[in-house]
Parts: structure tokens; sequence; C-alpha cells
């Protein structure tokens, strides 16, 4: 598989900026080269383009090589990247399941990529062969959300291998939401495919939204492409030393990860005995997504008592559908009562 054939012209071509502290190689203590304020005070130097110490860890906790990772300013940089490395504004295309999240479609449109939407079935169970129907010689990248959002379901990993095995483009696995899942990450099998790209995140299971890290995982030379086109400093080194805490703790993330997939099964449990509630479809992740006779009415309903929930009405085969966060105990004992009183 050549990786190089997928990528731009452009971006094959490209000098990429080459940042003062990138150029220097060495032992340094007097630092005259980036045009930086002299007064020490903790953030006056511009920090490491290529969080190295924050790639250590999380190749220790990943399991995979320090050059395997990218770290972007949430995933939603990585997915830009990926649009920007591979995909000719006008010429090449995209494929993604639909429903599924809503930034691979944004993305595309801000980039002037065309987006080609393949329906799940209709219990949102991946049709791998439609997917590959799709395919032409100007299709560069197929997405792969799983577990999916906003339905909440694994997809069938033999799908998902048949689409990585009959495809030269590039299969990006979307496991924003694996640590909640029963199934293992696909970071096991990264070596394998030269071209899958798995994007994980911590804003999720980590409980770090606010911070906005996300990683894309990939071969050494998807990588490298990468950290050519992104912007040079684009992880502040508060969320780089922030994020170098968090991955000592990650025992808090499992066990929070262990609660709120209880609570996932309490809420399931509950739903199931509203009337109203016509659908509750299972989940892998750290929400719920249910069918009722009127979503606008009851999202409403809800947000009058001041609970916010999503509503997915207007998606395709979500016609009717709300997703809803599992929240804290006491968080989910309110919603299922307001639930109960507006249905
Ligand atoms: C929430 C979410 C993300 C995370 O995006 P960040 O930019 O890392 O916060 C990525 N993919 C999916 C499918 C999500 O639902």
């Amino acid at each position: 598989m050549d990786i190089k054939k997928l990528i731009r012209k452009n971006i094959l071509n490209l000098k990429p900026y080459s940042c003062a502290r990138t150029e220097f190689k060495g032992e340094a203590s007097v630092f005259l080269d980036a045009n930086e304020n002299p007064y020490e005070n903790g953030y006056n130097r511009y920090p490491d383009p290529f969080q190295t110490e924050v790639k250590r860890k999380l190749s220790k906790v990943k399991g995979v090589y320090e050059n395997q990772i990218f770290i972007g300013n949430g995933s939603d940089e990585a997915i830009d990247l990926l649009y920007r490395i591979f995909c000719d504004p006008r010429i090449d295309n995209v494929i993604a399941p639909t429903p599924t999240y809503g930034m691979y479609q944004v993305c595309a449109e801000i980039n002037d990529v065309e987006y080609r939407q393949i329906n799940l079935n209709r219990d949102f169970t991946l049709n791998s062969e439609a997917i590959l129907n799709a395919i032409d010689n100007n299709t560069k990248i197929i997405f792969i959300c799983s577990p999916n959002n906003p339905t909440g379901n694994l997809l069938d990993i033999t799908e998902i291998l048949n689409i990585l095995n009959n495809f030269n483009g590039i299969v990006v696995i979307d496991e924003a939401y694996i640590d909640f899942a029963e199934q293992d990450s696909m970071l096991k099998s990264l070596s394998c495919y030269p071209n899958m790209v798995i994007l994980q995140t911590f804003s999720k299971a980590w409980a770090q939204a606010s911070v906005r890290v996300g990683m894309a995982f990939a071969s050494t030379e998807i990588i490298a492409y990468f950290n050519k086109v992104k912007y040079p400093y684009n992880i502040n080194i508060l969320a780089q030393k922030h994020i170098m805490e968090i991955l000592d703790n990650e025992a808090d993330m499992i066990r929070q990860v262990a609660l709120l997939k209880e609570e996932r099964k309490n809420l399931e449990n509950e739903l199931k005995n509203i009337p109203g509630v016509l659908n509750i479809y299972p989940s892998d992740a750290n929400f719920i997504l249910i069918k009722t006779n009127d979503a606008n009415k009851t999202y409403d309903e809800l947000v009058k008592k001041g609970i916010v929930v999503r509503n997915r009405n207007s998606i395709t085969l979500c016609q009717g559908c709300l997703r809803i966060t599992v929240g804290t105990p006491d968080e989910n004992i309110i919603t299922i009562n307001a639930i109960k009183e507006v249905l």
C-alpha cells in the first residue's frame, strides 16, 4: 500500500514551517532565537511543538510508539487535518455511514470535499458492502465511528475489517467512546493496517472536554504528514502539563467509567418501564438513544424542567429520537422522573 499516492500534491511538496526550537538541536542556556520575552514566568517560552513528554507517557499508556501518535486540539483538529492532508477540494470524496458524528460532514463542507453518506441498517448495524460499493477512484477516506454517535452501538468488527481489507485509501476509526465498550480498541492492530487512523480523545472518559486534547494513532508515515500540516504550537503548555498529570491517574478514569457503565444499565432499566419510550437502543457508550412519539415536544418539556438532552429528531433514521448522556446518579434520577412526567 503506497500512502504517498494518497497525499495531496501540495502537501507532498510542502516545506513545512520550521520553528526556532525545532531548528536548534543541542545544549544551550541562552535562548535568543524566538523573539520571546526573556523574563521567566513559566509561560514566556513557546511550548514543545511535538509534545515529546506527553507522547512518551501516552505511548506507555496506549502501547504504541511515540511516532505513531498525533496530539491535536481535540480530535476535531485531527479530523480537519485528515481532509487537508488527503483530499483535493472539488475532486476527492469521503464516505461515512449515516447517522454518525456531525463533524465529518462539517469538515468536508469547509474543505469543499464531497461527503458520501451510506445509511446504516435500520438497527444501526454497518453494511460494509454498501460502503465499499460507494467507492470510486477519488475516494480518499472512509470514516467509521465505533461505538457510533448518536446511536451508541459498537459496529461489527468483521464489517469494519471488510472495509479495512478492501479499500486502498484511509480508514478512520473514531474510538471517542471505546472506554465505555466491552470491546478492545483497534490500537492493537495498528501495525497490521498501514491505512488505518484511530481517533481517541480526552474529552469523554478522561473527563477533560474543556482542555481540548485529542489523539490520532497511525503509521509513522501518516503521523509525519500530520506534523507537517498542523499549526506549529497546536497544544499549549497548560494543556500539555495538565494531560501529563491526568495520565498519571488512569485509575480514576477507570473507576468513573465503571460507575458510568453501572448508571447506564440503571438508566436503561428505568427507561424500559416508561410506556412513552418506544425504543431504547443498546449502548456501548456513555449515552443512550431513545425513541419517543414526539421528540421535539419531549425535548421542550424537559428544557422547561431545566434538563437538556440532545434532540436528534431531524437526523436520518433518528426520527423521534433523543440522545441522553449518562450523568451522575442524582442527575439520572431527576431525568428519569422528568421523562415519566412529560411522556
Ligand atoms: C465527542 C466526540 C469526539 C471528541 O471530539 P474532541 O474534539 O476530542 O472533543 C470525537 N468523535 C466523536 C464521535 C465524538 O462524539
